[in-house]
Parts: structure tokens; C-alpha cells; sequence
């Protein structure tokens, strides 16, 4: 796990802030994708290591509650959370037990539910 997402440090395109994140996306199936940040001169449209990951799956056919785990790592030695955009895409996705563990490149690691992460979700629900 913490070799892929080291590998996957190094497909980071984060040319204005040089914070390099790497996201790896595990399927109840066994499938496993991979992300990364990737920046834009227009800040607005950069997109998070882990909404990469979330979107190629759903691409590539996935549904809502086909994912197990997400594990993320930044090249820091901090260990860095997830951005409220990137949590407001595992409500949509993620079931609300399902682990997320942040890392960094030292192997050093916290794990979170979704539900720890994203307490009072907006949702379908608030659609209604
Ligand atoms: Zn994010």
C-alpha cells in the first residue's frame, strides 16, 4: 500500500503549491484505483488526489457502495486530512462505516470512518 502511493506521489501535477498527494482507492471487488492531485493556473479547477481516484471508478462503471477503503497519502510529514470538497464526494459514495486512513510517506497513519469525517452530511435527503 505505502510503495503504490509513494509511486503515485511522483504522477502529482502540483506545479503552483508543490504538495504532492496520492490517493488509492480499494473496491469490494478487489480493484484497486489509483489518484492524484492535479493542479490548474485557474486554482478553481484543481482537483483532490481522492476525487480522482472516486470519479475514475465511477467511470469505470462503479456504483455508489462498491468501495471497501481509501487509503491517502501527502508528501509531508504531517499527516494531511482530507479537503470538505473531497468529504462532501464520500457521503455521496461511501457507506458511512467504510475506512479512510491518511498517511504519510514514513508509513505513519490515522484511520477514520466516513462518519467521523463527514458528521452531518448534505445528502439526498436534504433534497427531499
Ligand atoms: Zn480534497
Amino acid at each position: 500500500m505505502k510503495e503504490k502511493l509513494i509511486k503515485q506521489l511522483n504522477h502529482s501535477y502540483s506545479p503552483y503549491s508543490h504538495f504532492r498527494v496520492a490517493a488509492l482507492l480499494q473496491m469490494k471487488d478487489g480493484r484497486e484505483f489509483l489518484g492524484n492531485n492535479i493542479e490548474n493556473a485557474s486554482y478553481g479547477v484543481t482537483i483532490c488526489a481522492e476525487r480522482v481516484a472516486i470519479f475514475t471508478a465511477i467511470a469505470a462503471g462503479y456504483h455508489r457502495n462498491d468501495f471497501a477503503s481509501l487509503f491517502i497519502m501527502c508528501d509531508n510529514e504531517k499527516i494531511g486530512m482530507p479537503c470538505f470538497a473531497c468529504r462532501q464526494v464520500f457521503t455521496e459514495f461511501f457507506l458511512q462505516d467504510m475506512p479512510i486512513t491518511v498517511m504519510n510517506p514514513n508509513g505513519e497513519s490515522k484511520t477514520f470512518t466516513v462518519a467521523e469525517l463527514c458528521p452531518y452530511p448534505f445528502n439526498e435527503d436534504d433534497l427531499k
